[in-house]
Protein backbone atom coordinates (compact mmCIF):
# COMPACT_ATOMS: atom_id res chain seq x y z
CA UNK A 1 0.00 0.00 0.00
CA UNK A 2 3.14 2.21 1.01
CA UNK A 3 4.33 1.88 -2.19
CA UNK A 4 1.59 2.38 -4.69
CA UNK A 5 1.06 5.68 -2.66
CA UNK A 6 4.46 7.04 -2.79
CA UNK A 7 4.30 6.13 -6.63
CA UNK A 8 0.79 7.77 -6.91
CA UNK A 9 1.96 10.76 -5.34
CA UNK A 10 4.97 10.53 -7.72
CA UNK A 11 2.68 10.20 -10.77
CA UNK A 12 0.41 13.07 -10.08
CA UNK A 13 3.65 14.81 -9.39
CA UNK A 14 5.33 14.47 -12.79
CA UNK A 15 2.13 14.03 -14.84
CA UNK A 16 -1.35 15.48 -13.29
CA UNK A 17 -3.91 13.24 -13.65
CA UNK A 18 -3.91 9.89 -12.19
CA UNK A 19 -3.61 6.54 -14.23
CA UNK A 20 -3.74 3.09 -13.92
CA UNK A 21 -2.01 0.88 -11.68
CA UNK A 22 -0.30 -2.66 -12.51
CA UNK A 23 1.49 -5.21 -10.81
CA UNK A 24 3.81 -8.27 -10.90
CA UNK A 25 5.89 -10.47 -9.28
CA UNK A 26 9.34 -11.87 -9.19
CA UNK A 27 9.75 -15.88 -8.58
CA UNK A 28 11.23 -18.51 -6.82
CA UNK A 29 11.64 -22.01 -7.92
CA UNK A 30 11.06 -24.56 -4.89
CA UNK A 31 12.87 -27.25 -6.98
CA UNK A 32 13.89 -28.36 -10.52
CA UNK A 33 17.22 -26.94 -11.01
CA UNK A 34 19.00 -27.48 -14.06
CA UNK A 35 16.50 -28.90 -15.83
CA UNK A 36 15.23 -26.36 -18.32
CA UNK A 37 17.69 -26.87 -20.88
CA UNK A 38 17.17 -30.33 -20.55
CA UNK A 39 13.44 -30.69 -21.04
CA UNK A 40 12.88 -31.61 -17.30
CA UNK A 41 10.52 -29.48 -15.10
CA UNK A 42 10.53 -26.83 -12.77
CA UNK A 43 8.04 -25.94 -9.93
CA UNK A 44 8.25 -22.01 -9.37
CA UNK A 45 6.05 -19.53 -7.80
CA UNK A 46 5.59 -15.95 -7.83
CA UNK A 47 6.26 -14.10 -4.74
CA UNK A 48 4.99 -10.91 -2.30
CA UNK A 49 7.68 -8.93 -4.09
CA UNK A 50 7.67 -7.90 -7.24
CA UNK A 51 6.99 -3.91 -9.46
CA UNK A 52 4.26 -1.48 -9.27
CA UNK A 53 3.53 1.05 -11.65
CA UNK A 54 1.11 3.84 -12.51
CA UNK A 55 0.79 3.92 -16.32
CA UNK A 56 -1.64 6.67 -18.31
CA UNK A 57 -1.27 7.05 -22.41
CA UNK A 58 0.24 10.68 -23.09
CA UNK A 59 -1.36 10.83 -26.34
CA UNK A 60 2.13 11.20 -27.97
CA UNK A 61 4.46 8.62 -29.82
CA UNK A 62 6.70 9.01 -26.76
CA UNK A 63 7.31 7.20 -23.80
CA UNK A 64 8.10 8.85 -20.49
CA UNK A 65 9.24 6.55 -17.48
CA UNK A 66 10.28 7.40 -13.98
CA UNK A 67 11.70 5.31 -11.69
CA UNK A 68 11.06 5.68 -8.34
CA UNK A 69 14.24 3.42 -6.74
CA UNK A 70 16.42 5.10 -8.66
CA UNK A 71 14.90 8.58 -8.57
CA UNK A 72 16.25 9.07 -12.35
CA UNK A 73 13.13 9.63 -15.35
CA UNK A 74 13.97 8.99 -18.90
CA UNK A 75 12.19 9.45 -22.58
CA UNK A 76 12.49 7.27 -25.45
CA UNK A 77 10.72 6.97 -28.58
CA UNK A 78 9.04 3.70 -30.00
CA UNK A 79 11.52 2.75 -33.30
CA UNK A 80 13.94 0.49 -33.10
CA UNK A 81 16.59 3.40 -32.70
CA UNK A 82 15.32 4.88 -29.92
CA UNK A 83 16.87 2.62 -27.61
CA UNK A 84 17.48 4.45 -24.33
CA UNK A 85 20.70 4.21 -22.90
CA UNK A 86 19.70 3.61 -19.33
CA UNK A 87 20.12 -0.05 -18.53
CA UNK A 88 16.78 -0.06 -16.51
CA UNK A 89 14.85 1.21 -18.62
CA UNK A 90 15.89 -0.88 -21.67
CA UNK A 91 13.39 -3.74 -19.76
CA UNK A 92 10.99 -1.25 -20.61
CA UNK A 93 11.59 -0.52 -23.87
CA UNK A 94 12.06 -4.25 -24.72
CA UNK A 95 9.06 -5.25 -23.93
CA UNK A 96 7.52 -2.08 -25.83
CA UNK A 97 9.14 -3.09 -29.14
CA UNK A 98 8.99 -7.42 -28.40
CA UNK A 99 5.03 -5.71 -28.33
CA UNK A 100 5.05 -4.10 -31.60
CA UNK A 101 7.04 -7.04 -33.03
CA UNK A 102 4.23 -9.63 -32.54
CA UNK A 103 1.57 -6.91 -33.86
CA UNK A 104 0.69 -5.39 -30.93
CA UNK A 105 -0.10 -1.31 -30.78
CA UNK A 106 1.80 0.36 -28.10
CA UNK A 107 0.65 4.00 -27.73
CA UNK A 108 2.61 6.52 -26.02
CA UNK A 109 2.52 6.50 -22.22
CA UNK A 110 3.90 8.39 -18.93
CA UNK A 111 4.59 5.81 -16.30
CA UNK A 112 5.88 5.83 -12.57
CA UNK A 113 7.54 2.53 -11.47
CA UNK A 114 8.54 1.25 -8.06
CA UNK A 115 9.70 -2.51 -6.76
CA UNK A 116 10.62 -4.08 -3.55
CA UNK A 117 12.49 -7.53 -5.69
CA UNK A 118 15.98 -6.87 -3.94
CA UNK A 119 18.37 -6.66 -7.37
CA UNK A 120 20.37 -9.79 -8.83
CA UNK A 121 19.40 -11.83 -5.62
CA UNK A 122 18.02 -14.84 -7.80
CA UNK A 123 14.17 -13.74 -7.17
CA UNK A 124 14.12 -11.77 -10.72
CA UNK A 125 13.52 -9.02 -10.50
CA UNK A 126 13.90 -8.13 -13.96
CA UNK A 127 10.91 -10.32 -14.99
CA UNK A 128 8.84 -8.92 -12.57
CA UNK A 129 10.15 -5.55 -14.25
CA UNK A 130 9.15 -7.05 -17.92
CA UNK A 131 5.63 -8.99 -17.15
CA UNK A 132 4.38 -5.86 -15.45
CA UNK A 133 4.93 -3.47 -18.37
CA UNK A 134 3.89 -6.18 -20.53
CA UNK A 135 1.12 -6.94 -18.94
CA UNK A 136 0.00 -3.28 -18.49
CA UNK A 137 1.14 -2.25 -21.97
CA UNK A 138 -1.33 -5.54 -23.64
CA UNK A 139 -4.42 -4.15 -20.99
CA UNK A 140 -4.15 -1.08 -21.81
CA UNK A 141 -3.94 -1.10 -25.56
CA UNK A 142 -6.08 -4.16 -25.44
CA UNK A 143 -4.10 -6.31 -27.56
CA UNK A 144 -5.45 -9.31 -26.25
CA UNK A 145 -2.01 -11.09 -26.33
CA UNK A 146 -2.30 -14.41 -24.18
CA UNK A 147 0.03 -14.85 -21.31
CA UNK A 148 2.15 -17.29 -22.59
CA UNK A 149 3.02 -14.50 -25.64
CA UNK A 150 3.37 -11.95 -22.71
CA UNK A 151 5.97 -13.81 -20.67
CA UNK A 152 7.77 -14.41 -24.11
CA UNK A 153 7.82 -10.72 -24.74
CA UNK A 154 10.09 -10.33 -21.28
CA UNK A 155 12.15 -13.09 -22.31
CA UNK A 156 12.98 -11.85 -25.75
CA UNK A 157 13.60 -8.73 -24.14
CA UNK A 158 16.20 -10.02 -22.61
CA UNK A 159 17.49 -11.57 -25.41
CA UNK A 160 17.29 -8.55 -27.45
CA UNK A 161 18.06 -5.71 -25.55
CA UNK A 162 19.76 -6.73 -22.04
CA UNK A 163 22.10 -9.72 -23.31
CA UNK A 164 20.82 -12.23 -21.09
CA UNK A 165 20.11 -15.69 -23.04
CA UNK A 166 17.82 -16.69 -20.49
CA UNK A 167 14.77 -19.63 -20.45
CA UNK A 168 11.16 -18.92 -19.75
CA UNK A 169 10.95 -19.74 -16.61
CA UNK A 170 11.24 -16.00 -14.48
CA UNK A 171 8.68 -14.70 -16.68
CA UNK A 172 6.71 -17.84 -16.99
CA UNK A 173 6.02 -17.94 -13.51
CA UNK A 174 5.59 -14.06 -12.66
CA UNK A 175 3.23 -13.78 -15.38
CA UNK A 176 1.36 -17.12 -14.37
CA UNK A 177 1.97 -17.24 -10.61
CA UNK A 178 -1.16 -17.43 -8.35
CA UNK A 179 -1.31 -16.73 -5.02
CA UNK A 180 -0.78 -20.13 -2.76
CA UNK A 181 -0.07 -21.66 -6.12
CA UNK A 182 3.25 -23.35 -7.25
CA UNK A 183 3.47 -23.97 -11.03
CA UNK A 184 5.07 -27.07 -12.42
CA UNK A 185 6.20 -26.36 -15.95
CA UNK A 186 7.59 -28.48 -18.64
CA UNK A 187 9.92 -26.98 -20.45
CA UNK A 188 9.51 -29.54 -23.16
CA UNK A 189 6.02 -29.43 -24.02
CA UNK A 190 5.04 -26.29 -22.31
CA UNK A 191 2.51 -27.74 -20.78
CA UNK A 192 1.78 -26.66 -17.51
CA UNK A 193 -0.19 -27.99 -13.76
CA UNK A 194 -1.03 -25.69 -10.75
CA UNK A 195 -0.17 -27.55 -7.14
CA UNK A 196 -1.65 -25.64 -3.85
CA UNK A 197 0.99 -24.80 -1.81
CA UNK A 198 0.46 -22.86 1.63
CA UNK A 199 3.17 -23.63 4.02
CA UNK A 200 1.76 -21.05 6.50
CA UNK A 201 -1.29 -22.77 7.09
CA UNK A 202 0.34 -25.54 7.56
CA UNK A 203 2.78 -24.56 9.94
CA UNK A 204 5.43 -23.83 7.86
CA UNK A 205 7.60 -20.88 6.44
CA UNK A 206 9.72 -20.61 3.34
CA UNK A 207 13.11 -17.93 4.19
CA UNK A 208 15.75 -17.32 1.39
CA UNK A 209 19.25 -16.69 2.84
CA UNK A 210 21.56 -14.71 0.19
CA UNK A 211 24.97 -15.45 0.65
CA UNK A 212 25.98 -12.28 -0.89
CA UNK A 213 28.73 -14.03 -3.20
CA UNK A 214 28.89 -14.83 -6.41
CA UNK A 215 31.81 -16.55 -7.51
CA UNK A 216 33.00 -15.84 -11.47
CA UNK A 217 32.96 -19.73 -12.69
CA UNK A 218 29.34 -19.31 -13.22
CA UNK A 219 29.23 -18.77 -16.97
CA UNK A 220 32.03 -20.97 -18.28
CA UNK A 221 30.75 -23.90 -15.88
CA UNK A 222 27.06 -22.95 -16.87
CA UNK A 223 28.32 -23.97 -20.84
CA UNK A 224 30.46 -26.97 -19.71
CA UNK A 225 27.40 -28.58 -17.67
CA UNK A 226 25.05 -28.05 -21.09
CA UNK A 227 27.71 -30.13 -22.89
CA UNK A 228 28.09 -32.68 -20.63
CA UNK A 229 23.83 -32.89 -20.42
CA UNK A 230 23.84 -33.19 -24.38
CA UNK A 231 26.99 -35.71 -24.87
CA UNK A 232 25.25 -38.26 -22.10
CA UNK A 233 21.98 -37.55 -24.26
CA UNK A 234 23.85 -38.50 -27.44
CA UNK A 235 25.10 -41.30 -25.77
CA UNK A 236 21.63 -42.58 -24.71
CA UNK A 237 19.95 -41.84 -27.93
CA UNK A 238 21.76 -44.45 -29.72
CA UNK A 239 20.24 -46.96 -28.15
CA UNK A 240 17.64 -45.53 -27.53
CA UNK A 241 16.04 -43.11 -30.41
CA UNK A 242 13.36 -41.40 -28.29
CA UNK A 243 16.19 -39.41 -25.79
CA UNK A 244 15.66 -36.04 -27.31
CA UNK A 245 16.79 -34.37 -24.16
CA UNK A 246 18.15 -36.08 -20.98
CA UNK A 247 14.71 -35.84 -19.23
CA UNK A 248 13.43 -37.94 -21.82
CA UNK A 249 16.21 -41.09 -20.26
CA UNK A 250 15.91 -43.35 -17.62
CA UNK A 251 18.62 -44.25 -14.93
CA UNK A 252 19.13 -47.81 -16.33
CA UNK A 253 19.63 -46.40 -20.11
CA UNK A 254 22.62 -44.14 -18.31
CA UNK A 255 23.70 -47.03 -17.16
CA UNK A 256 24.09 -48.68 -20.04
CA UNK A 257 26.57 -45.96 -21.64
CA UNK A 258 28.39 -45.49 -18.59
CA UNK A 259 31.90 -47.17 -19.98
CA UNK A 260 31.14 -45.09 -22.76
CA UNK A 261 31.20 -41.50 -21.45
CA UNK A 262 33.62 -39.80 -19.40
CA UNK A 263 32.71 -39.81 -15.60
CA UNK A 264 31.88 -36.14 -15.12
CA UNK A 265 29.41 -36.30 -17.91
CA UNK A 266 27.81 -39.54 -15.92
CA UNK A 267 27.69 -37.80 -13.03
CA UNK A 268 25.92 -34.54 -14.55
CA UNK A 269 23.32 -36.63 -16.17
CA UNK A 270 22.39 -38.45 -12.94
CA UNK A 271 21.62 -35.50 -11.30
CA UNK A 272 19.74 -34.16 -13.94
CA UNK A 273 17.39 -37.60 -14.45
CA UNK A 274 17.27 -37.75 -10.87
CA UNK A 275 16.25 -33.78 -10.76
CA UNK A 276 13.24 -34.64 -12.62
CA UNK A 277 12.01 -37.30 -11.11
CA UNK A 278 12.30 -35.60 -7.92
CA UNK A 279 9.58 -32.41 -8.92
CA UNK A 280 7.11 -35.25 -10.18
CA UNK A 281 7.97 -36.66 -6.15
CA UNK A 282 7.53 -33.36 -4.46
CA UNK A 283 4.36 -32.75 -6.66
CA UNK A 284 3.00 -36.23 -5.39
CA UNK A 285 4.11 -35.25 -1.90
CA UNK A 286 2.24 -31.92 -1.76
CA UNK A 287 -0.80 -33.66 -3.14
CA UNK A 288 -0.83 -35.64 0.05
CA UNK A 289 0.26 -32.24 2.11
CA UNK A 290 3.29 -33.96 3.32
CA UNK A 291 5.37 -31.25 3.45
CA UNK A 292 8.75 -33.29 5.29
CA UNK A 293 8.69 -35.67 2.02
CA UNK A 294 8.69 -32.61 0.22
CA UNK A 295 11.33 -30.82 2.35
CA UNK A 296 13.41 -34.10 2.13
CA UNK A 297 13.62 -33.90 -1.95
CA UNK A 298 15.18 -30.27 -1.30
CA UNK A 299 18.20 -31.63 0.37
CA UNK A 300 18.49 -34.05 -2.13
CA UNK A 301 18.65 -31.65 -4.70
CA UNK A 302 21.30 -30.26 -2.79
CA UNK A 303 22.93 -33.19 -2.41
CA UNK A 304 23.30 -33.55 -6.34
CA UNK A 305 24.00 -30.03 -7.17
CA UNK A 306 26.94 -30.06 -4.79
CA UNK A 307 28.32 -33.28 -5.19
CA UNK A 308 26.96 -34.60 -8.63
CA UNK A 309 26.37 -31.40 -10.62
CA UNK A 310 29.32 -29.45 -9.21
CA UNK A 311 27.70 -26.15 -8.78
CA UNK A 312 27.47 -24.96 -5.50
CA UNK A 313 30.04 -23.75 -3.31
CA UNK A 314 31.41 -23.58 0.60
CA UNK A 315 29.15 -20.80 1.70
CA UNK A 316 26.23 -22.48 0.03
CA UNK A 317 26.88 -25.56 1.66
CA UNK A 318 27.73 -24.13 4.92
CA UNK A 319 23.86 -22.87 5.20
CA UNK A 320 22.83 -26.29 4.05
CA UNK A 321 24.79 -28.26 6.46
CA UNK A 322 23.27 -26.11 9.37
CA UNK A 323 20.23 -26.01 7.87
CA UNK A 324 20.51 -29.73 8.25
CA UNK A 325 21.92 -29.56 11.90
CA UNK A 326 19.20 -27.89 13.20
CA UNK A 327 16.05 -30.15 11.57
CA UNK A 328 15.55 -27.50 8.95
CA UNK A 329 12.39 -29.23 6.78
CA UNK A 330 13.90 -28.62 3.85
CA UNK A 331 17.00 -26.87 2.16
CA UNK A 332 18.52 -26.34 -1.16
CA UNK A 333 20.92 -23.58 -2.97
CA UNK A 334 18.33 -22.04 -5.94
CA UNK A 335 19.24 -20.75 -9.00
CA UNK A 336 21.58 -21.53 -11.35
CA UNK A 337 24.41 -22.49 -8.27
CA UNK A 338 27.87 -20.85 -7.46
CA UNK A 339 26.17 -18.05 -5.02
CA UNK A 340 22.86 -16.15 -4.12
CA UNK A 341 20.50 -17.88 -2.11
CA UNK A 342 19.49 -21.06 -0.40
CA UNK A 343 15.57 -21.82 -0.04
CA UNK A 344 14.81 -22.83 3.14
CA UNK A 345 11.14 -24.43 4.09
CA UNK A 346 11.00 -24.71 8.01
CA UNK A 347 8.92 -24.66 10.64
CA UNK A 348 7.42 -22.08 12.25
CA UNK A 349 9.00 -22.19 15.93
CA UNK A 350 12.18 -23.13 14.35
CA UNK A 351 12.01 -19.90 11.94
CA UNK A 352 13.90 -17.87 14.39
CA UNK A 353 16.38 -19.85 15.71
CA UNK A 354 17.32 -20.89 12.17
CA UNK A 355 17.44 -17.57 10.57
CA UNK A 356 19.25 -16.08 14.22
CA UNK A 357 22.24 -19.26 13.39
CA UNK A 358 22.62 -18.51 10.02
CA UNK A 359 22.68 -15.04 9.86
CA UNK A 360 25.49 -14.98 13.57
CA UNK A 361 27.51 -18.44 12.15
CA UNK A 362 27.81 -17.49 8.53
CA UNK A 363 28.59 -14.06 9.48
CA UNK A 364 31.56 -15.41 11.95
CA UNK A 365 32.82 -17.72 9.07
CA UNK A 366 32.71 -15.64 6.14
CA UNK A 367 33.04 -11.80 7.41
CA UNK A 368 30.20 -10.46 5.68
CA UNK A 369 26.37 -11.16 6.80
CA UNK A 370 24.07 -12.64 4.79
CA UNK A 371 20.85 -11.28 4.06
CA UNK A 372 17.33 -13.23 4.99
CA UNK A 373 14.06 -13.01 2.52
CA UNK A 374 10.66 -14.26 3.80
CA UNK A 375 8.48 -15.02 0.97
CA UNK A 376 5.20 -15.94 0.56
CA UNK A 377 3.68 -17.35 -2.49
CA UNK A 378 1.72 -14.83 -4.34
CA UNK A 379 -0.30 -13.26 -7.81
CA UNK A 380 1.61 -12.41 -11.14
CA UNK A 381 0.87 -9.71 -12.98
CA UNK A 382 -2.22 -7.87 -12.72
CA UNK A 383 -4.31 -4.90 -12.80
CA UNK A 384 -4.50 -3.40 -8.85
P1 LIG B 1 17.61 -10.29 -11.18
O1 LIG B 1 18.25 -11.59 -10.86
O2 LIG B 1 17.08 -9.62 -9.95
O3 LIG B 1 16.61 -10.40 -12.27
P2 LIG B 1 19.01 -8.79 -13.17
O4 LIG B 1 20.39 -8.29 -13.25
O5 LIG B 1 18.53 -9.74 -14.19
O6 LIG B 1 18.81 -9.37 -11.69
O7 LIG B 1 18.01 -7.56 -13.22
C1 LIG B 1 18.22 -6.43 -12.40
C2 LIG B 1 18.03 -5.18 -13.20
O8 LIG B 1 16.62 -4.97 -13.48
C3 LIG B 1 18.47 -3.93 -12.46
O9 LIG B 1 19.83 -3.70 -12.63
C4 LIG B 1 17.60 -2.87 -13.11
O10 LIG B 1 18.15 -2.47 -14.35
C5 LIG B 1 16.29 -3.61 -13.39
N1 LIG B 1 15.38 -3.45 -12.23
C6 LIG B 1 14.89 -4.41 -11.43
N2 LIG B 1 14.11 -3.89 -10.46
C7 LIG B 1 14.10 -2.55 -10.65
C8 LIG B 1 13.50 -1.45 -9.95
N3 LIG B 1 12.75 -1.63 -8.86
N4 LIG B 1 13.71 -0.20 -10.44
C9 LIG B 1 14.49 -0.02 -11.54
N5 LIG B 1 15.09 -1.00 -12.21
C10 LIG B 1 14.91 -2.26 -11.78
MG1 LIG C 1 17.09 -11.20 -14.18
Amino acid sequence: MEMQNKIHQKFLACFGEGGTMYASAGRVNLIGEHTDYNGGYVFPGAIDKGIMTEIKFNGTDKVNLYSLDYDAATSFGLAEEDKPAEAWARYVFGVCRETIKRGGKVAGFDAVFAGDVPLGAGLSSSAALESCFAFAINDLNQNGIDKFELAKIGQSTEHNYCGVKCGIMDQFASCFGKKGNLIRLNCKTLEYKYFPFDPEAAGYKLVLIDSCVKHELASSAYNKRRASCENAAAAMRKNHPDVEFLSDAKRLWLEEVRADIPEEDFLRAEYVIGEVQRVLDFCDALERGDYETAGEMMYQTHFGMSKLYEVSCEELDFLNKLARKMDVTGSRVMGGGFGGCTINLVKKELYKPFVDAAVEQFTAKFGHAPKVYDVVISDGARKL
